[in-house]
C-alpha cells in the first residue's frame, strides 16, 4: 500500500531470508513468515504475497515488480496508479524480498489445486511462531485472490484461536454479507475497484490513504501508524509513504511532510509496538 492498504506493504531487509529466525534452515516445503518488522513488532507474524500482482480490487495504488529482458527487476505502475505500491517497490530493491513472496504465491496455488492451502498455511504458522506471537497480519504485501484462498485463511483462524489475524483488503467482493471468524479482523482499503461496497456502508471500519495530517483531521479520521486501528471500530487514515511516481503530488506531499520534520516513513526506531 503506497504502503498502503495493505496499510500499505511494509517489508523490511531483516525480513528477507526463508524462516524468519535467524539460524533457521531455509525450508522450501513451508510458507515465509516475518515476525515484525520495521513497523510491526515481534509479537506479529507477517505473510505476503507478490505486490500487484495478487491485487484484483486494486486501482488507484496497482504497481508491482516486472523482469525486463535483461534479466533486471523495475516497477511497472496500473492505468490508474495515484499512488505507488511500496511494497512493489521493495520486491524491485530486494532480490530476497522477491524471491520470497513468489516463493509463497507458487506455494499457495499449488496447495490450492490439491485442496491443502489450509494445512499448509495452518503449518507454516506454527514453524514460525514463537513464545511472543499473538498476531497475524495477512498481507502487508498483496491481497486475497480468490474466494478459496480466502476460505483457507478464514479455516486457518478458526483453527488458531489463540492468534488474532488481520488484514487490509481491496478484494471487498469476496467479503461482501460474509460472516468472519471473531479472530479475523479485516479493514476495507479505500483505493479501489470496490469502493463503491464501502460507500454503501458494508464495511464501517475503512482505511483511507491521505496526504498528511490535516487531510485526515479534515476528513475526521485519525491517522494509525501501528495497525492499532484495525483491531477497533472506526474507520481511519493512513499517511502516504514510500516512493512516489515522478511529479506525484503524493511524492510531493511526502516531501513537504519530510521538510517539516514530519512523518517520512516506517523504521524500528520510530516503531510502536500495539496490544490487543
Ligand atoms: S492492494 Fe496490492 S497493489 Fe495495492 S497497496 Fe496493497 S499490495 Fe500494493
Amino acid at each position: 500500500m503506497l504502503s498502503v492498504h495493505c496499510g500499505g506493504g511494509k517489508c523490511h531487509p531483516h525480513a528477507l531470508y526463508y524462516g524468519s529466525r535467524q539460524g533457521i534452515t531455509p525450508n522450501h516445503t513451508m510458507l515465509n513468515l516475518s515476525n515484525g518488522n520495521g513497523k510491526l513488532a515481534n509479537d506479529t507474524l507477517i505473510f505476503n504475497l507478490p505486490a500487484g500482482k495478487t491485487c484484483p480490487g486494486a486501482m488507484f495504488c496497482k504497481s508491482f515488480a516486472v523482469v525486463d529482458e535483461n534479466g533486471k527487476r523495475k516497477i511497472q505502475d496500473g492505468e490508474y496508479t495515484e499512488f505507488r505500491c511500496f511494497a512493489a517497490s521493495s520486491e524491485v530493491q530486494y532480490d530476497a524480498v522477491y524471491n520470497n513472496r513468489a516463493h509463497n504465491l507458487q506455494l499457495i496455488v499449488d496447495a490450492l489445486k490439491n485442496g491443502s492451502a489450509a494445512d499448509l498455511i495452518h503449518d507454516s504458522i506454527q514453524h514460525n511462531r514463537t513464545r511472543k506471537t499473538a498476531k497475524v497480519r495477512i498481507h502487508e504485501s498483496g491481497d486475497f485472490f480468490s474466494g478459496a484462498y480466502l476460505d483457507a485463511w478464514i479455516e486457518v483462524a478458526n483453527r488458531n484461536p489463540d492468534l488474532k489475524f488481520y488484514c487490509y483488503s481491496k478484494s471487498l467482493q469476496l467479503f461482501q454479507g460474509f460472516k468472519l471468524p471473531e479472530n479475523f479482523y479485516m479493514t476495507a482499503s479505500y483505493g479501489g475497484k470496490f469502493d463503491y461496497l464501502i460507500d454503501a456502508g458494508y464495511f464501517p471500519r475503512y482505511s483511507k490513504v491521505v496526504m498528511n495530517d490535516d487531510d485526515a483531521a479534515n476528513l475526521g479520521l485519525e491517522v494509525d501508524h501501528d495497525d492499532s486501528h484495525c483491531f477497533g471500530e472506526k474507520p481511519f487514515a493512513l499517511l502516504v509513504h514510500g516512493t512516489q511516481p515522478k511529479g506525484s503530488i503524493w511524492g510531493a506531499a511526502i516531501r513537504i511532510r519530510r521538510a517539516a520534520n514530519k512523518f517520512g516513513g516506517y523504521n524500528k526506531k520510530n516503531r510502536q509496538s500495539v496490544t490487543v
